[in-house]
């Protein structure tokens, strides 16, 4: 199905005549969805240039990262392989339905501790996994890199250059990156950080070659995949009102991030906004088996 941009009728946005529009980027594909779709395609075509036939990469164990890599692989030809933080998930990783998912796409998995998953990146830790693989195409956790910048690049269209505002959460920053470089100056691009910290400015303007963003950080809910039970009776009153299906780690908490905004007058009456919904939808099931457990209130799909 294509992208297009679905405009969002709720009383708050009338009231304030704000006007908010969502550009559908998860239903590029159903699991490769949204921005991950974005951030393999110039990786997968390079690992092909390059004669390698194996992709190697990393995630926690919800990560749609992981299950973006895994789909496109099967699909475009590769074996995969994910190095995933958790000794523990061994055992149990087909209870877990986004690591089930990778697996049912064929991916290969290597649990490892929280301490090792740290030195993930260092030369030695690589080379044992050389060792261990042979060759392979690698991609870093949640994707980030040069090639994915330039996929995220494409997200915005020439006619998307009337809104005033463009929203993305924001992980590790490279969408929101790709987005700051195909938007127009004087556009604001501004960022949802789905994470607590401070850190993530330094990150985006390693691939950000404009100046013309901010970062949002008063919408990460407690920190990276925390949930509150106001954040889910949110997310289900959003999806009965505009049939928009977000997810509860990063497009979620930007949209409400949104709205609160609009409520507490920080954009101008007249304003307009266009929000990335970037996907994540396949890491509804996993939190709702979460939620589930601690008897809390659930996502309606
Ligand atoms: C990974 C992800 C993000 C964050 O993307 P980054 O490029 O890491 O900032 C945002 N939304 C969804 C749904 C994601 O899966």
């Amino acid at each position: 199905m294509s992208v297009y941009n679905q405009k969002i009728q709720l009383p708050i946005l009338e009231k304030k005549r704000i006007s908010l529009f969502i550009k559908r980027e998860d239903l590029l594909h159903p699991i490769i969805s949204g921005n991950k779709y974005r951030k393999l395609k110039y990786n997968l075509a390079e690992a092909e240039k390059q004669g390698h036939n194996t992709i190697l990469t990393f995630g926690g164990a919800f990560s749609n990262h992981i299950a973006a890599t895994a789909c496109a692989g099967k699909e475009y030809g590769f074996e995969t392989i994910g190095i995933v933080r958790g000794e523990e998930l061994k055992e149990s990783f087909l209870e877990n339905p986004t690591l089930k998912l990778a697996h049912e796409h064929r991916m290969q998995f290597k649990f490892i501790s929280r301490m090792d998953y740290r030195r993930k990146e260092d030369s030695g830790f690589l080379e044992n996994l050389k060792h261990e693989y042979g060759r392979f195409y690698i991609l870093p956790e949640g994707g980030t890199n040069q090639l994915a910048v330039k996929g995220c690049e494409e997200i915005l269209f020439d006619s998307d250059s009337i809104f005033d505002f463009v929203c993305c959460a924001v992980g590790t920053g490279g969408t929101l990156s790709g987005i700051i470089n195909s938007a127009e100056n004087e556009q604001t691009v501004l960022g949802f950080s789905a994470l607590k910290g401070d850190f993530l400015k330094e990150d985006i303007r390693k691939f950000a070659l404009k100046k013309n963003w901010d970062l949002v950080s008063e919408y990460h809910f407690g920190g990276y995949a925390k949930v509150t039970s106001e954040l889910i009776r949110f997310l289900n009153y959003f999806k009965e009102r505009t049939n928009i299906l977000l997810d509860p780690i990063y497009t979620g908490k930007m949209v409400y991030g949104i709205l609160d905004m609009v409520g507490k007058d920080v954009f101008k009456p007249g304003t307009q906004i266009l929000a990335i919904h970037t996907g994540g939808l396949q890491g509804i099931a996993g939190m709702n088996r979460k939620l589930e457990k601690k008897n809390k209130p659930l996502i309606v799909i």
